[in-house]
């Protein structure tokens, strides 16, 4: 296996690159593993650099996709926050944009028909395309139509030529994902009716730095987008980010709304360019105090358990996702530490968390075994979590909530 270190940015080519933060080693963040699997496991750099030509924070080296991506064990339709905001996405799209049954919306990355299967009850066409084999197949016995494919300038080129460019396309957190992004977004700009809409959902770079969101590092997530930088990628292909939003999911993530260059940008694109402006997302400055903050959450957060555990307290995790393996790891919290995480999803039940080892059990067992405290790894979902969980809090159990600042809930 070849960990490739870039020379030159992936977007713009420059080769004036800074570097922002340095994860040392670590596993594949979703690489659950088996418990009597005793073969050694991978682990690769993880680092942050920024490129100073276009601003596009990106990883110091790449992971070929095909490692981590044929069989991904996330299914989105397991977090209720998620469905409901993707069936109010579905509505609002088919309103603003007077979609009918002659129009098509694509969804690129669709995993589980989460989103799509909600525009279908619409009776709005759909296609979705997911690479990984067992999230497709679960998508095509729901009914939504799927191809088994990466999203490249080939395919969106091919869906134009056979008649199925697009009226939407959704790309919800996987523009993050896709180390060949000009390749990607020349492949939206194909497959785009020229009256289209691309509704591209990216976690926001501000909020890692700001909220320090560093456990939204992981090898699968290649780029953290400004607004800069994506204006800047997206006008490369002849595209323009029309619109912005910023949304609450994954711990801050901005919503673009991209089409082609014949169409203006908003107000809200031109002040939230001049608000990265002003905050110096585009210098070195901005990102030079990331690390020492991270590493001052770490030094509390782990301070904090071994204190509770040197008083005889037990301690669990909440959350077996991929942002759950990183902090593990990066704070060093083992099976030593900590006894077992529950995640709501059946396919991570019965694995153990990658690089740390520790069991992932049935959310139930959280109120079964009654552990004093546990450590919320998906704080992104902390209110939708804390809610489900009134009954082990009323037993007396406590919620460490880990970012932004640590707090006992
Ligand atoms: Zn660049």
């Amino acid at each position: 296996m070849t960990f490739g270190v870039v020379q030159r940015c992936r977007s713009c080519a420059s080769n004036n690159l800074a570097p922002v933060l340095d994860l040392g080693v670590q596993p594949l963040a979703n690489a659950y593993r088996e418990p009597d699997d005793v073969s050694e496991e991978a682990r690769y750099p993880l680092a942050l650099l920024r490129c100073r030509a276009c601003s596009l924070v990106q990883l110091t080296g790449t992971i070929p996709p095909k490692l981590m991506f044929d069989t991904y064990h996330y299914f989105s339709s397991y977090s209720s926050t998620m469905v409901d905001s993707m069936r109010m996405l579905a509505k609002r799209m088919t309103a603003e944009r007077g979609l009918t049954g002659d129009d098509l919306v694509v969804e690129i990355a669709s995993n589980d028909g989460y989103l799509l299967k909600h525009y279908l009850e619409l009776g709005i066409p759909v296609l979705g395309i997911e690479p990984a084999q067992n999230v497709a197949a679960v998508a095509q016995e729901s009914g939504v139509p799927t191809l088994t494919q990466y999203f490249t300038r080939s395919l969106g080129s091919e869906l134009a030529g056979s008649g199925r460019a697009a009226s939407v396309i959704h790309a919800n957190n996987v523009m993050a994902h896709v180390p060949e992004i000009n390749d990607f977004v020349a492949g939206i700009s194909a497959a785009l009716r020229p009256d289209g809409v691309a509704v591209v959902e990216t976690p926001y770079v501000v909020r890692l730095v700001g909220d320090r969101e560093f456990d939204t590092i992981y090898h699968e997530h290649v780029f953290y987008y400004s607004l800069t930088a994506v204006s800047s990628l997206v006008e490369r292909h002849g595209l323009t980010v029309a619109d912005v939003e910023q949304i609450p999911l994954h711990g801050g993530s901005l919503r673009l709304f991209i089409q082609h260059s014949t169409y203006p940008s908003s107000e809200r694109v031109k002040k939230l360019l001049e608000s990265e402006r002003e905050r110096g997302v585009t210098t070195d400055e901005y990102y030079s105090d990331f690390a020492k903050r991270v590493e001052e959450l770490k030094t509390e957060v782990t301070d904090l358990i071994r204190r509770l555990r040197a008083e005889g307290a037990t301690v669990a995790a909440y959350g077996a996702a991929a942002k759950g393996t990183v902090l593990l790891n990066h704070f060093g919290l083992d099976h030593d530490t900590i006894d077992f995480v529950v995640d709501r999803s059946v396919h991570k039940q019965g694995l153990v968390m990658p690089g740390v080892g520790i069991p992932i059990l049935a959310a139930e067992e959280l109120e079964r075994r009654r552990p004093d405290y546990t450590l919320l790894l998906a704080w992104n979902f902390a209110d939708e979590i804390l809610e489900q969980q009134q009954n082990y809090r009323a037993a007396g159990g406590t919620f460490i909530v880990p970012v932004p600042t640590i707090s006992l809930r």
